[in-house]
């Protein structure tokens, strides 16, 4: 009998070019870097060689060897049902925007003509992109998001003066802000006009003096007013107001640049401006699915007023953020137009397939007819007919806390995951985090 030979460990290290094949490593370079996953592979077939680790615990010990990485934001896929989450970020930037930002992440020629080498003007591209978007617009200016657009609009065009506005516009737009005292903040005083429910064209003209800077008006984005109401559109104002030089401003909050027939109460910028409106404040982050940013568009010499304030020097917007606005509008569709629209019958086939792969996992899975919302304080009352795939509600914490993390809604004593807020190409991703949930 011969003594067992103590096998060589360094003919039992696995091969870096091996390793970075697993899955799970090629995960960890594609977010981390080449350079970061090498590093801790070496350090890994090190302790191999030292006999500390087994070969066969390399790869686990490789990714808990990995420093934190540079964010502490986890990846989190929506399935909450409401398409804006505000909780996770708004809209989701779509594959061209993410790449937008990647390139402009370097040095990049936001301010400078690289033919002149002389400076031009900041995020031009972006503004073209605007104004081929809506060209009822004589110029257009971007800034950090819609309540900033609407600060630089009080200052500019109201401060020690009066902002006519109706009472049932005063709106409250989250977390206990609310527009009165944002406007308020600029030095600008509000005249309001009208009742919560109603407001005529006569409560406007009888509140217009030499004191008035603007005609402002909100839309009620986050809720609806029903029963005995009137109001008065932004044209049937700027009619009112022709010759007088009142400028009328329309907040329209979602950043819709033109209808979108599946969201006919929502209103947008093409059709308010072509009606008479001077000025449009909307946010980038909303129903137009970009980046968060506050874009004002109208009257050019109005929006020059504005570019031209000291204030829009503090409010202005960064290059990434111009990148990916830009590509947003350049490139159709983006994963909050492809949410709002998806088709109910494909949901449920996405919904019945997920099902399907947890087959034989042991989790009591369902599927079932639901309703999910545009949410982010959009299209209050509108629901999209969507499908859930509905599970043990003790899977609620496993997943959000997985990785990626899952977001669902616990109702009626199940977990649903509606996959209308989910982008199609992560489906085979929320498999299989419901599947590492429920061991
Ligand atoms: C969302 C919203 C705002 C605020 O815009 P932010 O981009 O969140 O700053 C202002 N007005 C209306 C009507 C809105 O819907």
């Amino acid at each position: 009998m011969h003594p067992a030979e103590p096998q060589d460990p360094r003919r039992s290290v696995p091969r870096t070019d091996a390793v970075l094949t697993d899955p799970r490593v090629a995960a960890a370079v594609a977010e981390r870097g080449r350079d970061v996953v090498k590093d801790a592979v070496r350090r890994a077939q090190a302790r191999v060689r030292a006999g500390e680790l087994a070969a066969g615990d390399l790869v686990e010990a490789v990714l808990t060897a990995l420093p934190p990485a540079g964010t502490t934001l986890r990846r989190v896929l929506n399935a909450t049902g409401a398409v804006l989450h505000t909780n996770l970020g708004r809209a989701q930037l779509s594959v061209a925007a993410v790449e937008a930002v990647v390139t402009a992440a370097g040095a990049t020629d936001v301010e400078m003509d690289l033919v002149t080498g002389r400076r031009a003007r900041r995020g031009r591209g972006t503004v073209a992109a605007l104004r081929a978007a809506v060209p009822a617009a004589g110029d257009v200016h971007v800034v950090n998001n819609g309540a900033a657009a609407l600060v630089l609009v009080a200052t500019a065009l109201a401060a020690g003066k009066e902002i006519v506005v109706s009472r049932g516009e005063l709106v409250e737009i989250g977390d206990g802000f609310r527009l009165p005292d944002l406007l308020e903040s600029t030095g600008a005083r509000l005249r309001e006009v009208g009742t919560t429910n109603r407001t005529s064209l006569a409560d406007y003209r009888a509140a217009l003096s030499e004191r008035t800077g603007f005609v402002l008006k909100v839309h009620p984005s986050n809720f609806v007013v029903t029963g005995f109401t009137a109001g008065v559109q932004a044209g049937e104002l700027a009619g009112e107001l022709a010759g007088l030089g009142v400028p009328v401003v329309v907040d329209i909050g979602s950043g819709l640049l033109a209808p979108d027939p599946a969201l006919p109460a929502e209103p947008d910028a093409a059709t308010v401006l072509a009606a008479g409106a001077d000025l449009v404040t909307a946010s980038g982050d909303k129903l137009l699915g970009g980046p968060q940013a506050g874009l004002l568009l109208g009257q050019a010499g109005l929006v020059e007023r504005l570019r031209r304030h000291p204030l829009a020097r503090a409010l202005r917007v960064d290059k990434l953020t111009l990148a990916a606005l830009e590509a947003t509008l350049r490139a159709a569709p983006n994963p909050t137009r492809d949410a709002v629209h998806a088709d109910p019958a494909v949901l449920r086939e996405r919904c019945t397939a997920v099902a399907e792969a947890l087959r034989g996992s042991g989790i009591d899975v369902g599927v079932e007819p639901s309703a999910a919302v545009v949410g982010g304080g959009g299209a209050p009352g509108v629901e999209l007919d969507s499908w859930v795939v509905s599970l043990p509600p003790d899977l609620a914490v496993p997943l959000r806390t997985g990785d990626p993390s899952v977001a669902g809604r616990v109702e009626g004593g199940r977990l649903l995951l509606d996959l209308r807020t989910v982008p199609a190409d992560a489906d085979g991703l929320l498999v299989a985090a419901v599947r590492g949930a429920g061991r």
